[in-house]
């Protein structure tokens, strides 16, 4: 019989499962809690079930865990990036942030990512497949096991795009949210998206209150398309509308996304056409100085990006120049993988 991986499960499902080798759903609860609470990912060590139970379980499930390959570490602010080395021997990245008010973890959805922004070194690298609901899942475990952090902030803004592995990533979420699993609340899990339009408006009726965050970059179209092929599918009014229906229905700020290019997107002008084209949506916008980069783009002095920002809120934007973390590390998203395949980034 071929194991399944029980981080693949939704709770109800679960019970189903279980009822097929027949155990309660009491013992449900007990195994999720081995897992997610205490981190011991071996039925063999979950101690208030029977042997005969350990081993029934073992027969019919594995825990997937990925395996750390690299490992890289800030001296200035504690950040911690992960390569992980999934079943089928691919690479995925995580990284482990923290901030005065929470630990929070930037997670994959996908191995790689068809997207080619061309600012993103996963994008460089291409799309392999997407990651299962465990897979995602576990990245969280893994990190919380191995360096001893309760996460209590999710982002799915690590390698690929969340909301072309939709059906996965809104089952890790149910799962994350989940009491008997991670029982984290919605609103502390973020999905990050390029703007997948026609997503974004379902997301909107997702029952749980997570937060998005939608990359935009470039105020024109033009623009966009330059440094986002999908700018073509999904074009700035496209994103923007979707983002007023999704606001209309939660209520809730969406964040914007900008990476500053130097002489790309970086002048007055674009901060002010950029709060034009915002109007009528509650947002924040992040400002984030473009990361090391496969194409070489360059960052804006701290003075262009400072008064990128102050240009926002003089038209009435609210706005903030993301705190960088990591610096010293490849934390961004796919840094660290393209450097260990031997690709040098600028
Ligand atoms: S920035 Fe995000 S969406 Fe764009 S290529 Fe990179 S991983 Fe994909």
């Amino acid at each position: 019989m071929v194991k399944k991986n029980i981080l693949d499960y939704s709770y109800e499902e679960l019970i189903e499962e279980f009822k097929k080798i027949n155990l309660q759903k009491f013992r449900v609860d007990q195994v999720l809690d081995w897992i997610f609470k205490k981190h011991v990912f071996d039925f063999y060590e979950m101690t208030n079930l029977s042997k005969e139970m350990r081993k029934q379980l073992d027969d019919y499930f594995y825990i997937y865990i990925p395996e750390p390959v690299d490992i890289q570490r800030s001296k200035k602010d504690k950040t911690t990036k992960f390569l992980w080395k999934l079943e089928d021997g691919r690479t995925i990245e995580s990284v482990l942030l923290f901030y005065p008010n929470r630990v929070s973890a930037c997670i994959s959805s996908q191995v790689g990512c068809a997207l080619k922004c061309k600012f993103c070194s996963t994008g460089a690298s291409g799309f392999e497949r997407d990651l299962s609901t465990g897979e995602i899942i576990a990245q969280v475990l893994a990190i919380e096991k191995l360096e001893n952090v309760n996460i209590n902030n999710i982002v799915l803004m690590g390698m690929g795009e969340p909301l072309l592995n939709y059906d996965n990533v809104i089952k890790a979420i149910r799962n994350w949210n989940n009491k008997k699993m991670k029982n984290l609340g919605a609103r502390h899990i973020t999905i990050s998206t390029a703007g997948i339009a026609d997503k974004i408006e379902e997301l909107a009726d997702f029952e749980l209150d997570i937060r998005l965050s939608i990359s935009l970059h470039a105020v024109s179209n033009y623009q966009r398309d330059q440094i986002m092929p999908i700018n073509s599918k999904y074009p700035i009014e496209q994103v923007l509308q979707a983002a007023k229906v999704y606001q209309q229905k939660t209520k809730n700020r969406v964040t914007i996304e900008y990476i500053a290019i130097k002489g790309f997107n970086d002048t007055e002008e674009d901060a002010i056409k950029l709060a034009e084209i915002l109007k009528g949506l509650k947002v924040m916008v992040n400002i984030i100085p473009v990361n090391p980069n496969p194409a070489g783009f360059e960052r804006p002095s701290k003075k262009f990006l400072t008064n990128f920002v102050k240009k926002l809120k003089e038209n009435g934007i609210e706005a903030t120049l993301r705190i960088e973390k990591g610096t010293d590390i490849d934390a961004a998203c796919g840094q660290l993988k393209m450097r260990k395949k031997g690709i040098n980034l600028k």
